[in-house]
């Protein structure tokens, strides 16, 4: 359990972040790795669609069409958001058509740890019903490809929906920031191409990566950006 991946709402449109400060000297005890300072996890960011669907930080719970009740890290709502979201989506443009004949976006690690958990070979074409406003994978298990990290810090970095048997890290493999995860894809809980990417403290809480008046006030982005784009690369390390 702990692991949700969340449910994507009918994609499309641009969020953003705000700021970027830089982590550190707060309360961090000698020997505790810092928590991991993220590159956006897609290699190619013009094959994303905005907007971002963020973290929802309004602690109410709502129901079917209300699902759209959410507040983004800058207090805006759907489709910056969605009813309980705890991650991040990054959407494919292009969606199924882009997926299955342009050739889909490359997933990324965000930051250098290590795999703990993978999970592939699972259908990859989940697709929203409007109707009912939860998700259909045609007769196919509702299972997620996915990539588990852990950083040196204890934080874990998830990384949901891959493509079918896209997957190329295994359990156990140390990654850079920048190695190859595998392709956006639907499978799991997913309306559509899109990388659910989430950030989990070391108690396992997942937390919302941006900074803003409705979260924390630093960013784990190295590069946040305005709240209209993606957030940027971390410059190489050494640099
Ligand atoms: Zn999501």
């Amino acid at each position: 359990m702990l692991i949700r991946a969340a449910l994507l709402l009918i994609p499309l449109l641009a969020l953003g972040p705000g700021c970027d400060p830089t982590i550190d000297d707060d309360d961090s005890t000698e020997d505790v790795a810092d928590p991991p300072q993220l590159s956006l996890p897609v290699l190619d960011p013009t094959k994303v669609a905005p907007p971002v669907v963020g973290f929802d930080h309004d602690p109410e719970d709502h129901d079917g069409a209300y699902q759209v009740l959410c507040t983004d890290y800058d207090g805006r709502a759907f489709p910056h958001c969605y009813d309980g979201h705890d991650g991040s989506d990054f959407m494919l443009d292009g969606g199924f058509d882009a997926m299955d004949y342009e050739g889909s976006a490359m997933v990324i690690a965000a930051a250098p740890g290590t795999v703990i958990a993978v999970e592939d070979g699972h259908y990859d074409h989940c697709h929203g019903d409007l109707n009912t406003l939860d998700v259909d994978c045609d007769g196919h298990e509702m299972i997620g490809n996915s990539v588990i990290a852990e950083h040196e810090s204890g934080y874990r970095l998830l990384y949901w929906h891959f493509m079918t048997d896209s997957i190329l890290v295994a359990e156990g493999d140390e990654l850079d920031t920048g190695t190859p995860l595998g392709l956006m894809g639907s499978s799991g809980r997913s309306s559509g191409p899109h990388l659910h990417f989430e950030v989990q403290d070391p108690d396992g809480e997942p937390v919302n990566p941006y900074a803003g008046p409705h979260s924390q006030d630093h960013s784990y982005w190295c590069d946040q950006g305005h709240p209209d784009d993606l957030p940027g690369s971390c410059p190489p390390s050494g640099a």
